[in-house]
């Protein structure tokens, strides 16, 4: 098993998670973007050539668990990553990818966007 997978795996939803002390600036990152309701930085175990995050600052815990209300939340973080991949120079493409709970691959149960690009991605997907 790939050890991402086993990570996902025994990762458990609730409580705190590295991306609440990213957020309150408890571990430093640097921040390619951040706004009163987002941040963006690179991916600490990059996947490819760029790997950035988009997390919420509301800490929801993962997609099956967003609400209606989270909707313009949710469209913002999208707005952003786009933004965030021209700002990285993606004129090619890149892909997006939210992983949900165990079998999605989830490992940091705060939801967040990947950000994958640099690289020609194969599909489908591991
Ligand atoms: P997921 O497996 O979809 O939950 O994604 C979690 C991502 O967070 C993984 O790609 C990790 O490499 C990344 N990650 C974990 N800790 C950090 C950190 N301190 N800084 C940046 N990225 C991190």
């Amino acid at each position: 098993m790939a050890e991402e997978t086993a990570k996902a795996q025994a990762a458990q939803p609730g409580g705190d998670t590295i991306f609440g002390k990213i957020i309150r600036k408890e571990i430093p990152v640097d921040l390619l973007h951040e706004d009163e309701q987002c941040v963006a930085f690179k991916d600490i175990a990059p996947q490819a050539p760029v790997h950035i995050l988009v997390v919420p600052k509301k800490p929801i815990v993962r997609l099956s668990e967003a609400e209606d209300g989270d909707a313009a939340l949710l469209g913002h973080l999208m707005i952003v990553a786009k933004k965030c991949a021209k700002n990285a120079g993606l004129t090619k493409g890149y892909r997006i990818v939210i992983n949900d709970g165990p079998d999605g691959g989830q490992s940091v149960y705060h939801i967040h966007i990947h950000i994958l690009g640099g690289r020609q991605l194969n599909w489908p997907p591991g």
